[in-house]
C-alpha cells in the first residue's frame, strides 16, 4: 500500500491539508466503477480509434491536410459513439506543411540508402538533384569570414552541416516500466522525474576558447545565398543509444506565416548514415548524394482546429468537469504515442461514460486540441474564448464555471497523478486512486509539471492535471521520431488509461463541490496567476 504512506508524507508536508482532509471521506462509486472497467476492458476500442489516426491518417502535423482529415474522421467517430461533437476553428496560426515525398540516396563511392526525412516548413528541391556532398561543420565556424570562405565551396553542393554524431553502445534497456521504489522517491520529493538523464542530451558546443559558433540559421541564410542546393543534419538526441540505430527525431515548433520566407531544403537523416558520409569526407573521398524532397504547402486555410464533444450535465449542467490531450504530432512518425495513444483515451473515456448510461451532474466536455506541438496553440485560444484573457488573466464568465481539467499526452500507463501545487486535492485524487491500484495507479506526485495542454490551464489559475505514465519506450524511441508508430502501443495500457479518465471524470462530475482551487501556487519555483 505504497500510496498510503505517499498520503501520509503529503499530510505531513502540509499541514493546511489536515483541516481540509480530515472532513468526510471522499465518496466513491464502486458499482459505477464496475461498469466503467466492465465497458473499457471488455468493449474496448481505443486500439482501434488509435490505430486508425496513427496508420491510416499518418503523422496529422500541425495544420496539415492529414490533420485536417483525421478531425473529421474523429468527428464522424464522435456521431457513431452517440456525440454531437463540434469542430471549432482558431487562429491563423500560420501554414500547412507536409511532407509529400522524401527520398534520399549516397550514389558514390558506393550505393548506400539513406533514411531521411524534411524540417518542416523547410521547402523540397527544385526536382531530382544530384549533387557532390561538402562537410560544413556549422559548431565550429565563429565569425562571417569563416563563413565567406566557404561561399565558392558549396554552390551547388548538398551540404552536411553538422559534426559528427558520436554514437557509443547502449546498455540500457529501451523501455521501462517506473518501480514502486522510483514512485515512492517521486512522492515523497518535490523532484521531477528525469526520464532522460541529463548528461545524456547531445548540445553542440556553444564556447570554446575560440570564442561562440554563429548561430545555425545566420549560417543556413548564408548557405542559401551561396547557392547550396540542401543541407543535411544528422537526427537529434542523445549519443548514449538513443535516437540513433536508424531513429530518427524530427521537430516542428512553430508554424511560418505566408509572409515569411521558406527555409531552404534541408533533411535529417539516421546518424549512422550521416556519420558515414561525414567520415568519408574527411578522408578526402568524393561523395556523390542523390535526393528528391517534394512539400505541399497549405497557404489557403491558416487556420487551425480543436474537437469538442460533450456529455450535458443535469443540476448542475452550466459547471464543466473537461478531459482532453492534443490531436496533433510531429512530422516524422505517425505520432502513435504521442499522441493518437491519449486522443484515442479521451475518445474512448466518452464512449465508455456514454455506454454505460452515465448522468453526470456537471458537463463533461472532452477536446482534442491541434498545434499542442507548436507551442500549445489549441489549448490556449481555447482558454483565451471561454474562460480568461490569455495575456492579462482577466477572467470571463465561465472562469468559475470550470470544476477541474485532465490532460491525457503519450501512451504509458497511468501511475500516479501530479499535483500542480494543490495540497487540497490530496483526500480526492487518494480517494478515487484507490480503485484503480491493482493497475498501477497509487501515487500522488506532489510537483508541478510543464508542457503539454494542462499547463494552458494551470498558466491562469485553472486547475489542470496529469498523470504519472511509465515512459515505456518513448524517450529513448518515439519521442518526435520516425519510430513514433502503431506497433509501440501498449493495449492494456490504453484501455486501463481510459477506465481511470472515465471515472475521474465522472466522480468529478458527481461529487457536490467543484474542485478546490489554491488562490496562489508556485510552479516550478516560479509564481503564477491567481
Ligand atoms: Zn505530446
Amino acid at each position: 500500500m505504497h500510496y498510503l504512506k505517499a498520503i501520509f508524507v503529503g499530510l505531513f508536508s502540509w499541514p493546511l491539508i489536515v483541516a481540509a482532509g480530515a472532513s468526510a471521506q471522499e465518496p466513491v462509486d464502486y458499482e459505477v466503477i464496475e461498469r466503467i472497467k466492465a465497458e473499457a476492458f471488455g468493449n474496448s476500442q481505443v486500439m482501434d480509434v488509435a490505430g486508425t489516426l496513427a496508420d491510416v491518417y499518418g503523422p496529422r502535423f500541425s495544420n496539415s491536410p492529414s490533420y485536417n482529415r483525421a478531425i473529421q474522421w474523429a468527428q464522424e467517430k464522435f456521431e457513431e459513439f452517440g456525440f454531437d461533437a463540434q469542430i471549432e476553428s482558431f487562429g491563423p496560426v500560420g501554414l500547412g506543411w507536409e511532407n509529400r515525398y522524401t527520398s534520399v540516396h549516397m550514389l558514390g563511392p558506393e550505393y548506400m540508402t539513406i533514411i531521411a526525412y524534411p524540417v518542416p516548413w523547410s521547402r523540397g528541391t527544385e526536382g531530382r538533384i544530384t549533387g557532390t556532398a561538402v562537410f560544413v561543420n556549422a559548431a565550429a565556424i565563429r565569425s562571417e569570414a569563416e563563413l565567406e570562405a566557404y561561399r565558392a565551396e558549396v554552390r551547388g553542393k548538398v551540404v552536411f552541416v553538422a559534426p559528427e554524431r558520436q554514437l557509443v553502445p547502449d546498455f540500457e534497456p529501451s523501455g521501462e516500466r517506473f518501480t514502486q521504489a522510483q514512485l515512492d522517491d517521486w512522492s515523497r520529493f518535490f523532484v521531477l522525474p528525469q526520464s532522460e538523464p541529463a548528461t545524456a542530451v547531445y548540445v553542440p558546443p556553444t564556447t570554446s576558447s575560440l570564442g561562440a559558433p554563429l548561430p545555425l540559421e545566420r549560417i543556413e541564410a548564408f548557405l542559401e545565398t551561396a547557392g547550396a542546393s540542401l543541407l543535411v543534419s544528422p537526427g537529434m538526441g542523445t549519443n548514449l543509444g538513443a535516437f540513433d540505430k536508424g531513429t530518427v527525431r524530427v521537430v516542428g515548433g512553430a508554424p511560418i506565416s505566408p509572409a515569411d520566407p521558406k527555409p531552404m531544403p534541408h533533411v535529417i537523416v539516421a546518424p549512422e548514415h550521416y556519420n558515414r558520409v561525414v567520415r568519408l569526407l574527411e578522408r578526402g573521398v568524393e561523395v556523390t548524394i542523390e535526393a528528391e524532397v517534394r512539400i505541399h504547402y497549405d497557404e489557403e486555410d491558416l487556420q487551425d482546429y480543436n474537437l469538442v464533444a460533450e456529455i450535458p450535465g443535469t443540476d448542475l449542467a452550466h459547471e464543466l468537469v473537461m478531459i482532453g490531450g492534443h490531436f496533433d504530432a510531429e512530422s516524422a512518425g505517425t505520432g502513435a504515442t504521442d499522441n493518437a495513444s491519449g486522443s484515442a483515451v479521451v475518445m474512448e473515456t466518452m464512449r465508455v461514460l456514454h455506454s454505460i448510461g452515465a448522468q453526470p451532474r456537471r458537463t463533461i466536455r472532452a477536446v482534442l486540441w491541434g498545434s499542442e506541438e507548436a507551442g500549445h496553440l489549441g489549448s490556449r485560444s481555447y482558454i483565451n474564448n471561454h474562460f480568461a484573457n490569455w495575456e492579462t488573466g482577466e477572467p470571463l464568465p465561465d472562469y468559475d464555471n470550470l470544476s477541474v481539467y485532465f490532460n491525457t499526452d503519450w501512451y504509458g500507463r497511468f501511475r500516479g497523478i501530479f499535483l500542480e501545487g494543490n495540497p487540497l486535492v490530496v483526500p480526492i485524487f487518494s480517494a478515487w486512486m484507490k480503485p484503480f491500484n491493482n493497475l498501477g495507479l497509487t501515487h500522488l506526485i506532489p510537483v508541478n509539471t510543464r508542457g503539454t495542454d494542462s499547463d494552458s490551464f494551470n498558466a491562469v489559475g485553472l486547475p489542470g492535471f496529469k498523470f504519472l505514465q511509465d515512459d515505456l519506450e518513448y524517450f529513448t524511441t518515439t519521442w518526435h521520431s520516425n519510430m513514433d508508430v502503431y506497433d509501440r502501443l501498449v493495449a492494456e495500457d490504453l484501455m486501463g488509461n481510459a477506465a481511470i479518465l472515465a471515472s475521474f471524470a465522472y466522480h468529478a462530475a458527481m461529487r457536490d463541490e467543484k474542485i478546490p482551487r489554491v488562490e496562489e501556487r508556485l510552479i516550478n519555483g516560479r509564481r503564477w496567476l491567481k
